[in-house]
């Protein structure tokens, strides 16, 4: 690729910066436009579960995207440590998925929580009490996934933020990014660039609607509580329906989520931070005596069956996107930023992204 930049990327969540990351660790001159600051929105508000997969028993390209991600994120955290000195706390520290009250027929593991061929133990009353004994007393069944993992999403931004400053990507905050288009090609407010990435998260589809490109990607509000304990007592992340509780290394207690159409008001609600407060003590009773540090909400990039967009735009010849990663952008975000970057330095990308294009709608 050549002058004047090679790509120009539209969002500095988990997506942005992580498609930046492997651009410019192939030597690809990289410019980011914020609105905010980067790595503040969905990405810093996000629990950082990584639920485990298997490449080996991965079939549809969905499975495939998961189960790359999981396998390079041990990788990349480390890669990042090296290169910035920051820790992003990633750590495999194991899950417990119980049933969930509101479903009591599920069998478990269930798919939210679960991919194909991933070891599992199933765990009676005894091992319950003997391995996870502040967990509530009428808890009698539960599921262990050893190989479940976590980073700390705060932490994970800023390991990528300056990695990418590291590896040159200029990084421009507080630009609000709007997108014009001349004839075939887009560009913003005068910057030119060979390749265009749409990475604006739950913002994605206001900033093509102009272009008259519309995706079906809106924003999906979650709520989060904070608690404070003395300890690092517990280790692995409680799962229970959508909702779960992650334990930090230091004592801190994550509880989430909420899942709402709220449009873009990233408020939280009296209901919505009581009905996670209940929760929490339901499964942990001794929570009922922590300390409430903080709380937010953040706004998922909501999609279709949670398959996020990646690839093209097939009526522009610079324009490309990577959104609507729902519940698991996180997750998907390592695979994404590979595969993102193969694909727009004009390399055969590790997996097909041909699905991932499937629900582009575009107005002639
Ligand atoms: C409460 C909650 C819990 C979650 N838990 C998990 C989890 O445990 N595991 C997991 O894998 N995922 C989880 N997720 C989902 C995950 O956080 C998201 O899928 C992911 O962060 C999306 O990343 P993104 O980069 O696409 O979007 P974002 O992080 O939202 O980044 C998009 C960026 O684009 C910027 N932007 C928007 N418009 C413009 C514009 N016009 N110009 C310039 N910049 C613009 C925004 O300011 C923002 O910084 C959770 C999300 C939430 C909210």
């Amino acid at each position: 690729m050549s002058n004047p930049l090679d790509v120009l990327i539209l969002g500095g969540g988990v997506i942005g910066l992580t498609t930046a990351w492997y651009l410019a660790g192939q030597g690809a001159r990289v410019r980011i436009l914020e609105r905010g600051e980067v790595g503040r929105a969905a990405s810093w508000a996000g629990a950082g579960i990584l639920p485990p997969a298997l490449e080996a028993v991965a079939l549809s390209p969905m499975d495939r995207l998961r189960a790359l991600s999981v396998r390079l994120f041990p990788e990349l955290s480390a890669e990042l440590l090296r290169e910035t000195g920051v820790p992003n706390g990633y750590v495999v520290c194991g899950g417990i998925e119980l049933p969930d009250p509101e479903h009591p027929g599920l069998d478990l593991p269930t798919e939210e929580w679960h991919s194909p061929g991933v070891p599992v133990e199933h765990w009676g009353r005894e091992t319950i009490r003997a391995t996870a004994p502040y967990l509530a007393p009428d808890i009698d069944r539960a599921v262990y996934l050893p190989s479940l993992a976590q980073v700390r999403n705060p932490w994970h931004m800023r390991a990528l933020a300056e990695g990418c400053r590291r590896r040159g990507v200029e990084i421009l905050e507080k630009f609000d990014a709007r997108l014009v288009a001349h004839r075939s090609r887009v560009a913003v407010e005068g910057i030119d660039a060979d390749r265009v990435l749409v990475a604006a998260g739950a913002w994605s589809a206001e900033l093509l609607a102009p272009l008259g490109i519309r995706l079906p990607v809106r924003p999906v509000r979650g709520q989060m509580l904070l608690y404070r304990t003395p300890d690092a007592w517990v280790r692995p992340v409680l799962l229970q329906g959508k909702r779960y509780l992650v334990p930090r290394a230091d004592g801190r207690i994550l509880v989430g989520s909420t899942e709402e159409e709220a449009g873009f008001d990233a408020t939280t609600t009296a209901d919505g931070l009581a009905g996670l407060a209940a929760f929490a003590r339901r499964v942990m009773p001794a929570l009922a005596d922590a300390s409430l540090e903080r709380s937010w909400a953040g706004l998922r990039p909501g999609s279709p069956a949670g398959v996020p967009f990646l690839g093209a735009i097939p009526s522009f010849d610079n324009l490309h996107v990577a959104c609507g990663h729902f519940r698991a952008g996180i997750q998907l975000s390592a695979a994404t930023g590979l595969v993102m970057a193969q694909h727009l330095l004009g390399q055969p990308p590790s997996i097909a992204l041909d699905s991932f294009t499937a629900y582009t709608v575009i107005d002639s």
